[in-house]
Formats: structure tokens, sequence, C-alpha cells
């Protein structure tokens, strides 16, 4: 066993992560920092591997429209009402109060911001009123984890590369240290008094998803066996994404209004929207997911989402094909806000009759550019060919719940990013995922080195006889069925329950949520649990990913079990032969957490932290 002694350790290479680490360093450049990635620093996670049209990263400037003193106050009241009012309004302001800070921060690190006159250029997301959208281009997360890996290595902060924290170390409700695997099956141990998480979503839950890999949801699985709490878990946004090539087919892909169509070659979409609605009213609905991608139920596109779910359910597959025109559709007769829309991002004009011609038509119109990265990553729309698409996870709006320090209900144990929850509610306005991870990162950095000076006082030393006992153990993390003993005398391969997971969540946690389908995957997965997991030919690192995607999915399934309406991504259904799921109710104004009670994974309803006079 490898033996690690440090104040604070950051885990995960991401974002978040990088931020705590470098804040942790240069509140005080004595402090022993050491950060724990699982591939090589840079390389793995969101932050480093994610791009879209154009990457938002929100942020409240002098110049962002409202301008005033109080402009933060809008921008926590995006936060707060999108996210369906259940999420704490207290972090939303620090989220928008501390944003303009977090820019500065970048900026100064040299993230190549797009500026106009010298300030920030910024356009309006999904859900926000004001235009606070600052970008770099498709690549802006790229370019924030670049920049981070070069401040952190300017301050030497000490890297421990292709490792994974695989458990936290607690004693009477305080870390007192952790254990890791690296990619040589070695087992580590940190001898710290703060763990800062940073490890990110857990996308991997789903057999579809747009995550790199490693994606499994360590630090929920980490922080809940600690002892601390997740919130907000039912809310995952999903979105129509591209099987090939991850691609989230949002924007100009659905302005141009493709045709829906499967396997069969029928353009199903009719089928699931009510009695007696046209074509033309479809296709209008086609063109404003544009601007709504992750499926939510307070859009009406969402019943696009829907469709394709259903049909896939059925065993089919699910194409957009670009190359004619979808039943009825004529350009004119798109409603005349929608057109203007569409006029707006004109590119390379064309005649009005190019222009009803086809959807390819329309897209190199509007965005010619995504043509060609289409046929460079494998799929060529002007030889026909077509887009397979799938409900695919892309971001974790809930994780382990924090407070305003970053702190969770274990003393020492903080965290960041994705990986936290309680800022965001059901929904975010797009870009404040990438803030988030800034501003909490620093505040978990910075509160971890407070933490770690007060407890080193008073932490116990790791004795010789600690240090001997939990080497012994290390056999423990190093053997099949470090999960538990088989209580049921069944065992299953890693990689089968890996499998089996990702099936079950896909199927009855995905678009469609019932109750009864909800509880199908809680009594298997609660089965699973109880089996024996095999490593097989898996290293340890694989093989612990496993055995936290079991218990993220249970996490997952309990907090959607609870919440019997449908709010944001959370689409509720009395049955599955629904087509329409439940409204929302104001009862449900609460939110889930999720923790353990024994052995027994519990929820429970409460209050979030509410808009009060004080913060007006
Ligand atoms: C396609 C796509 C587009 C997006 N677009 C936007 C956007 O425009 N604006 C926006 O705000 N957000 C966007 N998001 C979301 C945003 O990018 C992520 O939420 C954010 O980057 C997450 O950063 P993070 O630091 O929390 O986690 P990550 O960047 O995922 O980093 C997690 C890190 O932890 C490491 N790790 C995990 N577990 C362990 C462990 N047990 N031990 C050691 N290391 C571990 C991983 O290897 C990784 O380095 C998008 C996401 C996707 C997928």
């Amino acid at each position: 066993m490898k033996r690690f002694k440090c104040d604070v350790l950051v885990v995960g290479g991401g974002g978040a992560a990088l931020r705590a680490a470098i804040a942790a360093r240069e509140l005080d450049p004595e402090c022993r920092v050491i950060l724990v990635t699982k591939g090589k620093l840079g390389t793995t996670g969101t932050t480093a591997n994610s791009c879209s049209d154009r990457m938002a990263f929100h942020a409240t400037l002098p110049h962002t429209e409202p301008v005033g003193e109080d402009a933060w106050k809008y921008h926590a009241d995006d936060i707060y009402r999108l996210g369906g009012k259940v999420s704490d309004y207290d972090l939303a302001v620090i989220l928008a109060k501390r944003s303009c800070e977090a820019f500065e921060y970048l900026d100064s690190l040299g993230v190549p911001f797009v500026k106009k006159d010298g300030k920030a250029h910024q356009f309006v997301t999904d859900g926000s009123k004001y235009a606070r959208a600052c970008y770099t281009g498709p690549k802006t997360a790229i370019h924030i984890e670049q920049a981070l890996v070069r401040r952190a290595r300017e301050l030497n902060i000490e890297v421990v590369e292709n490792s994974m924290v695989v458990s936290l170390l607690v004693e009477d409700g305080e870390v007192v240290g952790a254990i890791g695997v690296d990619e040589a099956d070695e087992v580590l141990f940190f001898d710290t008094p703060a763990v800062v998480l940073g490890t990110g979503g857990g996308g991997e839950v789903f057999e579809y998803n747009v995550y790199p890999p490693g994606a499994t949801g360590d630090g929920y699985a980490m922080a809940l066996r600690a002892g601390a709490s997740l919130v907000n878990m039912e809310f995952i946004q999903i979105g129509l994404s591209s099987v090939k090539t991850k691609l989230a087919c949002s924007g100009s892909l659905m302005r141009a209004v493709p045709r829906f169509v499967n396997d069969l070659g029928e353009e199903f979409l009719i089928k699931y929207f009510p009695e007696g609605t046209s074509w033309m009213e479809i296709h209008n609905v086609v063109f404003e997911k544009g601007a709504s991608w992750p499926v939510s139920c307070e859009h009406a596109s969402s019943q696009i989402d829907i469709a394709v779910f259903k049909e896939i359910m059925k065993g089919r597959r699910v194409y957009l094909d670009f190359s004619a025109n979808p039943q009825g559709f004529q350009f004119g007769q798109l409603k005349a806000e929608n057109r203007h829309r569409y006029a707006q991002e004109v590119n390379n004009p064309i005649s009005d009759d190019q222009r009803e011609s086809s959807p390819l038509a329309r897209l190199k119109e509007i965005n010619p550019a995504s043509i060609q990265w289409l046929k460079d990553n494998g799929i060529d729309l002007e030889k026909g060919e077509m887009i397979e698409i799938v409900p695919a996870g892309q971001h974790f709006q809930g994780g382990v719940k924090i407070r305003e320090k970053g702190n969770t209900e274990v003393r020492g144990l903080f965290a960041a990013g994705e990986c936290a929850g309680g800022q965001h509610g059901a929904n975010r306005p797009g870009g404040n995922a990438l803030l988030d991870c800034q501003v909490f990162g620093k505040i978990a950095g910075e509160e971890a080195v407070r933490y770690a000076k007060s407890a080193l006082m008073s932490k116990k030393a790791i004795t010789e006889e600690m240090w001997s006992g939990l080497q012994k153990e290390e056999l423990i993390f190093k053997h099949d069925g470090a999960n538990s003993a088989a209580k049921v005398g069944k065992s299953i391969y890693a990689s089968e329950l890996k499998g089996e997971i990702q099936r079950l969540m896909t199927r009855y946690v995905s678009v469609v949520r019932t109750y009864e389908g909800l509880s199908k995957a809680w009594q298997r997965l609660t089965e699973l649990e109880q089996y024996q997991v095999k490593r097989g030919d898996l290293s340890l690192i694989e093989y612990y990913e496993c055995l936290n995607l079991l218990l993220v999915a249970k996490a997952m399934v309990l907090a959607c079990m609870q919440r019997r309406e449908s709010r944001g991504p959370h689409l509720f259904f009395q049955s599955e032969d629904d087509l329409r799921p439940l409204p929302g109710s104001p009862g449900y104004e609460k939110y889930f957490v999720i923790r353990y009670k024994g052995d027994e994974l519990v929820a429970e309803a409460h209050e979030p932290v509410r808009p009060n006079d004080s913060w007006r």
C-alpha cells in the first residue's frame, strides 16, 4: 500500500477540482495539496472533453444587462425560477454574485473569451432572460481546463494520475483519510483531514450518454457511504443526441426541420401528438426544439423526446433524415416568429425555392459548418446518410448536498461542480454548470484549507496500529466481492452488472418514468446489491466504477420514486401507455434528500432555502 500525507486531498481533474486545488494553494502556499485524477491530468472528465456549437460560461459582468448594482439578483432569480424552486436560493445568490470574479480569474489565466470593444461578448441561453453567456467557441470548457492545468503546474500542485479514490475514511463524522487504487491495482492511502470531491457526474449509469468514459458518479457513491446526503438526484438533463458522434441534436439541426423516421421508414411523430394535430403544428414544435434541447416538461417539444423514446422502446431505431422534407412541410407556413428566428441565423442565403426544397438545403443556409463537422465525424448528409438519434444523459443537476461553503454534513468533506447538489434545481440556465465549477470550486478549496488548519490541531495521528489495520484491509480492496459477501449465494461479473444497470436505467429512468417502472428498477437493483460482484478481467479501477454505478442508480431511482409529478426533465406518467406526463404540483416545491440510515438508503423531503427580503 502506498502512503501519502496532505492537508487537502482534491479528487478529480476537471474544472471544479482544479479550481479547488488552485484556490487552496493560492490561499496558503504552505498548504500540502494533492490532486488525484483517474487519467492523465487535463484529459479526463467532461470539462476536458466536451464541445458543443457554442459552449457557454454564464456570468453577470459590469456591462451585462440590466446594468446596475443589483444585476446579480436577475441572475440568481433565473437560476431559482428555472430550477423549479427546488434549489437553495442562497446558493444561487453566491453563484450570481461571484460570477464576475470567476470570469475575471479565467480571463486572467488566458482563457480566450470572445470580446467586442474589450468586453466579453455575451448571448442569451435557454432559460435566461438576459445575455450572460460568455464563450470562446465550441471548446470553451476545454480552454478553461487547459488554463487551469497550466496554473496548477505553475503552483507545483502534486498530482497523482491514473488513480481513483474509492472510499473516504470517516471517524465520528469527521474525515481522517481516503483509500484509492492506481492503474497497476496498487492500493493508495491518503492521510488527510480534508477532502474536496470534484468527481463530475454519473452519465455512465445510462446506456446512452454524452459523457466521456469514467463518469461513474464516484463522488456520489463515496459521499453516501461516508454519511453525507445527495439531493435532486432525479433531475438529469437528457436530450436527443447522435449515437455515432454523441453530438447534441439541437439548434440549427432542428431549425432545418428534418424528417424523424424509424427503421421502417415511417414518419412517426404524428402518432404521439394529440389527435387532430396537423403536420405543420408538429413542424413548428420541431423547429422550436432547437432552443430547448434537454427534455423538459415545461416545454411542448418534450413530446418529441417522448415519441423518440417510445419508438426505441418498441425496438425501432430512429433517425434524422435531411434528404427530403417531412410530410406536409412548407417553409412559408412556419409561424412568423420561427421564420424570423430562422432569418437571424442565415449564413449563406439561398432562394425561396431552394429553402423550400429540403432540410439539407436549409441546414446549408443556416449552419454549413455542422454539415462538414458531421462529415468529418463519419456522417455524410450530402450523400443522404442519416443521423441515428437516442435520448442521452448530459448533466446531473443534483449531487452531494452542499451548503454555502461547499461543505457537506461530514466534517472535512467538501464538494463542487457537477458532483455537488442544491445550487441547481430541476433545470439550469445554460452556462451555469461551468460557472458553478469555478465559483464553488474556489469556495470549497479555500474552506478546505481553513478547515484543515483547525482540524490538524485536534486530528488524531494515524497510529501504527491503525496503519497495520489498514494494511490488513488492503486485501478487501483487491479481491472479488469487495461490495459485500454474497448474501444470496449468487454472483455476477462486474461488466455484466454495469450492462444490466445501464439497460434498467435507460428503460425505466430516462424520458418516461412511471411508479411501476421505477419500482421494477428498484427491485432489481436491490437484488443485484445482494450478489457477489466478480472482477473478471477488469482493472480495480473499472471494478470499483461498476460498484459505484449500482449505488448511484439506486439513489436516482429512489429520488424519482418520491416525485410523483413532472418537473424539469423528470417526466412522470400515470402509466406507460399515457402519451402525456402528469402536471407539476405546488405541493412538490421541495427537494428530496437521499442518505443512508443504518444499512438502508432512505429519502426525506426538505424545504429548500427560499428567497426572502434580505436577498433583495
Ligand atoms: C456535451 C456537453 C456540453 C455541455 N455544455 C455546457 C455548456 O455549454 N455550459 C455549461 O455550463 N455546461 C455545459 N456542460 C456541462 C459541464 O461541461 C459539466 O457540468 C462540467 O464540465 C463538469 O465539470 P466537473 O469539474 O464538475 O467534472 P468533470 O469535468 O467531469 O471532471 C471530473 C473529474 O473527476 C475525475 N474523477 C472522477 N471520479 C474520480 C475518482 N473516484 N478518483 C479520481 N478522479 C476521479 C475524472 O477523471 C475527471 O477528471 C456540458 C456537458 C456536456 C457533456
